[in-house]
């Protein structure tokens, strides 16, 4: 079923104004309606495909992020950095606290939480995808569950991270309430999310892969990111670039703006996208194409 918000879903206003409307170049090849809240800047799909009837929507075989053979040269240069990143992502966690339990929300298929256990975290994850959810147990010896129900709760975690996933989750409030409930007072919170208002997005226009409806339900600019620490009565400490995201989405977008165009010409205007993006966001924190927003218990 399609449904229609008539709130914001981080701040409950009504006040909120059609912004533009873009396809799914993906998979379905409809189109969406982005929403912007007058209050708190929140970016949403309206209406949208509601969390039963999402599932289709996922269903294209380049969603490699559940997925952990390359089929193809994108998938093996994603697969590449990915494993690089994730060294650099735990190395990032273990500067800001020291090693403890780790829980990744929509860990996919478990690489970022194998690197955290290979460095000494005890880890849980939580995948509501079930193939996914199979590889990562298969490294992971059952720490990964469908839901944050199948937690066990008195155990609390001293960081949990959110990658590329807060803009996916239908029930967005509730669900960082629980996370945050089962954080330690002096424990972290980090998500990374797209940034709508980066220089590739703007260079790609609806071509963007950073949109990527209706799997991405909201995007949030640096406005929204604060009103979303006030709101959960959050600190936000710190915002890293993720410089890597510039290069991925601008291929992404390459292969929306041109199907036709040939691999190598895609590749390359891909390369100068993704630096020019990741040069253009030096300027301020908060600026790149995907970015990494680090947040505290008040
Ligand atoms: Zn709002």
């Amino acid at each position: 079923m399609i449904e229609r918000l008539n709130k914001c879903p981080l701040c409950k206003s009504g006040l909120f104004l059609n912004k533009q409307e873009i396809k799914d170049h993906a998979v379905s090849k409809e189109s969406f309606i982005i929403c912007k809240c007058s209050k708190c800047s929140l970016l949403f799909t309206n209406p949208r495909p509601d969390a039963e009837s999402i599932a289709p929507y996922y269903d294209f075989p380049e969603y490699f992020s559940h997925e952990d053979k390359a089929k193809n040269l994108t998938q093996l240069i994603y697969q590449k950095v990915r494993n690089y990143s994730v060294k650099k992502k735990v190395k990032q966690l273990s500067a800001l606290h020291k090693k403890g339990r780790i829980l990744d929300y929509g860990c996919g298929t478990g690489a970022l939480l194998s690197e955290a256990k290979n460095q000494g975290w005890k880890v849980a994850g939580i995948e509501p995808n079930s193939k996914a959810r199979t590889q990562a147990n298969l490294k992971l010896k059952g720490k990964v569950k469908e839901t944050l129900h199948d937690l066990s709760k008195d155990k609390k975690f001293d960081i949990i991270t959110l990658f590329h996933v807060l803009e996916h989750i239908h029930d967005m409030k509730k669900t960082v309430k629980s996370l945050i409930k089962s954080l330690n007072s002096d424990g972290y919170i980090l998500i990374a999310v797209p940034n709508p208002e980066s220089w590739d997005a703007h260079k790609y226009g609806t071509f963007w892969a950073g949109w990527d409806v209706p799997r991405h339900l909201y995007h949030f600019d640096l406005s929204a990111m604060e009103n979303f620490a006030e709101i959960f009565d959050l600190s936000l400490v710190g915002i890293k670039p993720m410089k890597f995201d510039s290069y991925y989405v601008s291929l992404l977008s390459e292969s929306y703006l041109g199907p036709n165009q040939n691999l190598l010409s895609r590749y390359f205007k891909a390369f100068f996208s993704g630096r020019k993006s990741n040069q253009e966001a030096k300027r301020k924190p908060g600026n790149h194409s995907s970015n990494l927003f680090i947040f505290k218990k008040k």
